[in-house]
């Protein structure tokens, strides 16, 4: 598939718009949306990508953003090796079960086998707890609270997909110890709520939070909690990010523990011991597609202003052969001064000033890129002293004076930033739907909606409406990308539980297996 997949769309490719419509072929727009807009290129092995500029300047503002919500909790940033050795990768039973299948390891250097092969991290508290369990001595030595921004590396098999699901992938991930459950309790959720603000406040994308299944959590974990989010053109989740109690597992593996402080006693001769409450948390390059799958269009992407790097485009117009030197002279300088009162006002503007372009050309450059606001400048504006806005989520036209212009603008980017999100949680609410009997349950997942059912909470009732709604699908859809015969998963049950009609203690049954209801728990087909 992710070889079909490049010889449809090869690097370099000019052409500007898009050949397919995102109703019309999902996937296929989603390769063109990327590589036209030239945020990423495929690369000649399947599952990885290149992530280019224009995809990671915006990765570099959540970056920004997350470190300074991190820093202000005392988080410190550090870098350990890629590389992690079986041992130590195998120290935690359930821990390595989950994610077995997916290592990659290094078996030769040069022509030489290597003594012992090398992992590669697929996440790293096999690599880091070894060092915590040196590091910690005391209570006194906690909270530790270490994050690092890098790559790992999962060798997944599902099929990948550009940022959603990669071999190799950009994160961060944070791992803090600290004395007591409460305070780990009270850290993951802290994160999570950072988590929401990067998809809400910067990518304009509405998130469900809540606590992922027994089936679902991390491996080696105690619970995890996670960010929802939802594709509306496929009617998929998504699982946003997940910050995990790791509980005192890892800590008990890994001989992590201190003296208890609260001890008035020794026993044996001793005082008695702790293992570190501990956890762990991770925000990936994932993001990025979540952003471009929810706010694309037909024309292209469409940015939120806060991550576009470019916010707003100035473009003459209306130079017609009519037009003598001068005039056209009098349009590029009133672009530039434009340019100049944006740029002094801290608005991410340029100005496309080159020749042998025709505006529409340069309109269709920058539509497709997603750049928030155009500003077309022509002779007639001039003699108006004014500007044609073009806002790229709604097309909408505007003319604005150019008095006070980078006010206005300012005003506008905000406008653009907060319809967005008003725009998707509009799609995302219309997504999502609350079903109360079986028969409704599967038709729903076809007619692309997420679904909140009451749930007896076990697994094997999760597996039970796995294995129900992927059946009822290949029995009567035909197979293909636009009908996914997958199961539906439960994505989470989230904290905000329904009220109208509430779970009833003994009342309210689970839609599958007919017990008493515990939860709401959201399902859904996902990526
Ligand atoms: P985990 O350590 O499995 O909880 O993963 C942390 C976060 O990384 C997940 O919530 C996903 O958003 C993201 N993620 C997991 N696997 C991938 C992948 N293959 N490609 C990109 N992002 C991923």
């Amino acid at each position: 598939k992710a070889s079909g997949e490049q010889s449809t769309e090869t690097a370099g490719s000019t052409r500007p718009g898009l050949e397919v419509g995102k109703l019309e072929d999902f996937s296929r727009w989603y390769q063109q949306i990327l590589t036209r807009s030239e945020m990423l290129d495929y690369y000649d092995i399947s599952g990885c990508y290149i992530i280019r500029p224009w995809a990671y300047y915006v990765w570099q503002t959540i970056q920004e953003f997350f470190d300074a919500k991190i820093k202000s909790m005392k988080v410190k940033n550090c870098y350990f090796p890629m590389f992690v050795s079986g041992r130590a990768l195998e120290q935690e039973k359930d821990h390595i079960e989950g994610f077995a299948p997916e290592v990659a390891w290094v078996t030769k250097a040069g022509s030489t086998d290597l003594d012992e092969p090398i992992a590669i991290r697929p996440t790293s508290e096999t690599v880091m707890y070894p060092y915590y369990s040196k590091w910690i001595r005391s209570h006194r030595d906690l909270p530790l609270r270490l994050n690092q921004w890098c790559s790992v590396v999962r060798w997944e098999f599902k099929n990948p997909q550009p940022f959603l699901r990669t071999r190799e992938f950009l994160w961060q991930e944070g791992h803090c110890a600290y004395i007591d459950q409460a305070s780990a309790d009270a850290e993951a959720r802290e994160i999570l709520k950072y988590y929401k603000q990067v998809y809400e406040e910067l990518l304009a994308v509405p998130m469900i939070d809540g606590v992922k299944s027994e089936k679902e959590k991390f491996a080696g974990g105690l619970y995890t909690t996670t960010i929802e989010g939802y594709i509306p053109a496929t009617g998929r989740g998504i699982q946003a990010a997940t910050s995990h109690n790791l509980g005192q597992n890892f800590s008990k593996m890994f001989n992590i523990v201190v003296e208890d402080p609260s001890a008035t006693e020794k026993v044996a001769g001793e005082t008695p011991k702790i293992n570190v409450w501990q956890t762990s948390w991770g925000l990936s390059t994932r993001t990025l597609g979540v952003m471009v799958m929810v706010h694309g269009d037909d024309k292209g992407l469409v940015m939120p202003p806060r991550v576009s790097e470019i916010q707003v485009i100035i473009i003459p117009t209306g130079i017609t052969v009519k037009h003598t030197q001068e005039d056209k002279d009098k349009v590029h300088k009133a672009c530039n001064a434009l340019l100049d009162s944006l740029l002094k006002a801290g608005i991410r503007a340029d100005v496309d000033l080159r020749e042998n372009y025709t505006p529409g050309f340069k309109y269709n450059h920058w539509e497709i890129r997603g750049v928030p606001l155009r500003l077309e400048v022509g002779p007639k504006d001039l003699l108006n002293s004014s500007v044609l806005s073009v806002r790229r989520d709604t097309f909408v036209k505007q003319s604005y004076p150019l008095e006070n212009i980078d006010k206005t603008v300012q005003q506008l980017l905000e406008t653009i930033q907060s319809d967005m999100f008003a725009k998707a949680t509009r799609e995302r609410d219309a997504g999502v739907v609350m079903v109360s009997n079986w028969n409704d349950f599967v038709p729903a997942l076809d007619n692309k909606k997420l679904c909140l059912i009451p749930w007896c909470n076990t697994s094997e009732c999760e597996d039970e409406v796995k294995d129900r709604s992927a059946k009822s699908v290949a029995d009567d859809v035909p197979q293909d990308e636009k009908a996914p015969s997958m199961g539906a998963k439960s994505l989470c049950i989230p904290y905000n539980q329904p009220t109208n009609p509430p779970i009833v203690p003994g009342q309210t049954k689970c839609i599958q297996c007919g017990n008493d209801a515990k939860v709401y728990g959201l399902f859904g087909r996902s990526y």
